[in-house]
């Protein structure tokens, strides 16, 4: 089945924006950098990279016939705001389940943000102690049989909306839209960058490539300091979503564990620099969970020539913004 084949409710504006980040590009004086941008990407809630996965995702469950989506994730987990934002914009109910992956001292961090715009989108939240994981937990379980049991249609979207069938091709589609966007703009992208936890988006975009024939270098960048599962995720969910779009993934996956910074969450001095570096030369704001961490991983090897001066590279920002807040103690 082609891309254009699979079922898809629109919740994006568009082709997210592609732009040249130069002043960055002069600070660091080697690869020239572009950034595509999944945080200005939706008029939902802040968008972000889930918002573009779930646009399969929702097609699903409105066929379904569910009148709930029920999801997981971190206390400040981006895709769990997506899921209540979705849920809002179709007229279903959503309960989450959140759980403390980061034991992060900020006295607000399980108050603000995210689960504070979950709040104001209707969702339900449950707090939940268990640590960062993606496997299926038995918290998530019993949502969905509690739904059921109030005589509800449960919807399951599992974390990052990763290991659920349709969860890659989002961002196959993100391949199919950058190519058409460098093509406008007579540009070509020999490396992208992009971080990885869940592992769907990488997943998809590898998945997209090879599916359009391209072979591109994407780097993923693991923010979840446990890089073997990171990497099996990836290979396996570009896999599944190549078989969706009639083709084969057989590359090796390229992760980079170098920047995680230790620990899932927590932003290591490297994370909080590439944070201001990125807000002071382009005022783009990255978070201390993800993008700030790919953005460290971006500098450091355009800085030390990793990424060769002659390459052009794009920087994938795929959102989480709101969970700075949580992080007043260091930002
Ligand atoms: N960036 C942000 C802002 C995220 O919310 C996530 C989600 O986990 C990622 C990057 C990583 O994406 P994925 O989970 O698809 O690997």
């Amino acid at each position: 089945m082609a891309l254009a084949d699979h079922d898809r409710i629109p919740l994006t504006f568009g082709p997210s924006p592609l732009h040249p980040l130069t002043r960055l590009t002069d600070h660091l004086g080697g690869a020239r950098i572009w950034a595509k941008r999944e945080d200005c990407n939706s008029g939902l809630a802040f968008g972000g990279n889930k918002v573009r996965k779930l646009e399969y995702l929702a097609a699903d469950a409105v066929a379904s016939g569910c009148d709930t989506l029920v999801s997981i994730g971190g206390v400040q987990s981006n895709h769990t705001r997506a899921v209540a934002a979705v849920a809002a914009y179709l007229g279903l109910n959503c309960q989450l389940v959140q759980e403390s992956w980061v034991d992060w001292p900020d006295s607000v961090y399980d108050k603000v943000g995210n689960v504070q715009l979950s709040r104001l989108l209707g969702a339900t939240s449950r707090f939940v102690g268990a640590g960062f994981g993606i496997g299926i937990k038995e918290s998530y379980q019993q949502v969905l049989t509690e739904v059921d049991l109030r005589g509800g249609k449960p919807y399951a979207i599992p974390a990052g909306a990763s290991d659920h069938p349709l969860g890659g091709l989002g961002f196959a589609r993100w391949a199919v839209e950058l190519l058409e966007q460098e093509r406008a703009a007579g540009v070509r992208f020999d490396t992208i960058v992009v971080a990885s936890g869940t592992g769907s988006t990488q997943a998809g975009m590898l998945a997209g490539f090879a599916a359009l024939g391209e072979r591109r270098r994407v780097i993923g960048v693991d923010i979840t300091a446990k890089p073997a599962e990171t990497r099996a995720a990836v290979e396996r969910i570009a896999r599944r979503t190549a078989v969706l779009l009639d083709t084969e993934f057989t590359d090796e996956v390229i992760l980079d564990e170098r920047y995680h910074g230790g620990t899932y969450g927590i932003p290591d001095e490297e994370t909080l620099s590439a944070m201001r570096l990125a807000a002071r030369t382009e005022a783009m704001i990255t978070d201390p969970v993800y993008e700030g961490k790919s953005m460290a991983a971006l500098i450091d090897l355009v800085a030390t020539g990793e990424i060769a001066r002659a390459d052009t590279v794009l920087f994938a920002h795929l959102g989480g913004q709101p969970a700075i807040n949580g992080y007043s103690a260091v930002i």
